[in-house]
């Protein structure tokens, strides 16, 4: 193995998996393998605090609620998370409610991710007695396409390196990780596409100003609702990309909001405290394939999709279940040929492409009737009212916003 010179005698270990990151990509990874008696250790750059408390995503769709029941990692979040069955687009002064689970039969969760992310890591950690070291510093995959891989990284106790020895990496740290930079120059294809427009995206300490979550379309820019707890909402409004949040003082988003959610007959958006004020550049990525050697990238890692039609944990999710069902069969001896981990990186690509696809699709019609041209305003605008005028149209949209195809 090459080691750089500064870990020539690092405090080395052996184990099956190394799982870095814990959001929810890694952290159901690593309770898979626990359950089934497959060691492992999970490595978190952040405190267990940070990752309890940093706000995110919302909404699960459900099939990936039952995949996570399935595995006994729903208990909680069935006991406490809500059931959404509708949405709504507010265009032209009114409001359209589309049903879907009356078209599919078939609905979203709502439950905030760090409540999730705080379930996950009580039972990998508390429950199931899995290793899990918060606050390392400076990790790094090694010789990922050899069979003797391994993972380094500073220990934040003792400042000094660790090495852990194993059969296999799981690269589960998102868009800013270690892993995926790791990866052997010309051994994968990063696609990318960006929207050039900015999402301000916001938590208010409110009650959600509806039942459902809202769509805006509005010429100004588009404005989302998104329900997430009784007591707190969030809430998105188009900006220019690499806008500033000091250009948001409260006045000015309230203003908007009330503006590009308006429709006749519905209720004020009840006001609130501001927690969160953080400007996203809308992008996406895919990393293809998502496995090289040994190193195996799930979640963000792999790909990232813009929170338009709230996609990301949900596809962080899947290849989650994926990844370690199919280390767990490869390493606990049902599939000893590795089959399931070969499929692994071409299955979850076609879900990813399905969701991208659907994200883009949606893209422009949120974001169509405010580019300026009046071109793009009018077929915005007749996607939108094709969902209100065909069935055949609005049960289409529901399948992919709910992720519920028979087969990707
Ligand atoms: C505002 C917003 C709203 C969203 N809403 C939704 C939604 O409603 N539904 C939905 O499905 N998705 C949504 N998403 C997307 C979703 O939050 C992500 O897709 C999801 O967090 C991905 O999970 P992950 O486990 O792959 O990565 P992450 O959650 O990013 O977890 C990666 C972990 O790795 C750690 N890490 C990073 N680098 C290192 C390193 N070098 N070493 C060790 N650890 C490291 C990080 O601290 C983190 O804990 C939203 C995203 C945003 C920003």
């Amino acid at each position: 193995m090459t080691l750089p010179p500064e870990i020539n005698s690092p405090v080395t270990e052996r184990v099956s998996v190394v799982v870095v990151g814990a959001g929810p990509a890694g952290l159901t990874v690593g309770n898979i393998l626990r359950a089934a008696g497959v060691d492992c250790v999970v490595l978190e750059r952040e405190t267990r605090a940070f990752i309890e408390h940093r706000p995110r995503a919302g909404v699960i769709e459900e099939w990936a609620v039952r995949a996570l029941d399935r595995r006994g990692l729903a208990t909680p979040l069935l006991a406490r998370a809500e059931r959404h069955t509708a949405c709504a687009f507010r265009f032209e002064g009114e409001q359209h409610r589309l049903d879907y689970h009356a078209l599919t039969g078939s609905h979203h969760y709502v439950y905030p991710q760090p409540l999730l992310v705080t379930d996950l890591v009580r039972e990998y950690a508390d429950v199931r007695g899995g290793d899990i070291r918060f606050g390392v510093r400076d990790v790094t995959p090694h010789d990922v396409e050899s069979d003797h891989p391994a993972v380094s990284y500073t220990c934040p106790d003792t400042g000094r390196r660790r090495l852990l020895h194993c059969d296999f990496v799981a690269g589960c740290d998102g868009a800013r990780g270690a892993t995926r930079a790791a990866l052997p120059a010309g051994r994968v294809r990063t696609a990318r596409h960006d929207y050039g427009i900015g999402w301000l995206a916001l938590l208010a300490e409110a009650p959600p100003s509806a039942d459902c979550v809202l769509f805006g379309v509005h010429p100004d820019g588009f404005a989302g609702q998104m329900p997430r707890s009784p007591e707190v909402t969030r809430y998105y409004l188009q900006c220019p990309p690499g806008d500033s949040p000091d250009a948001w003082p409260d006045d000015r988003i309230w203003d908007r909001l009330h503006r590009r959610l308006a429709a006749s007959g519905t209720a004020p958006l009840t006001e609130g405290r501001l927690v969160e004020k953080r400007i996203l550049d809308m992008h996406d990525y895919v990393v293809e394939p998502m496995t090289v050697g040994r190193l195996l990238l799930a979640g963000d890692a792999a790909h990232l999709v813009a929170p338009i039609a709230a996609k990301g944990m949900n596809l962080a999710l899947h290849d989650a279940f994926l990844l370690g069902d199919a280390l767990t069969a490869r390493l606990a001896g049902a599939d000893p040929d590795g089959t399931a981990l070969t499929d692994y990186s071409p299955t979850c690509l076609r879900r990813v492409w399905d969701y991208q696809e659907f994200s883009q699709w949606l893209s422009e019609v949120y974001h169509g009737a405010a580019a300026g041209d009046p071109f793009r305003t009018g077929t915005s605008l007749a996607r939108l009212r094709r969902l209100f005028t065909s069935p055949r149209a609005a049960a289409a949209f529901a399948e992919q916003y709910l992720g519920t195809a028979g087969r990707y």
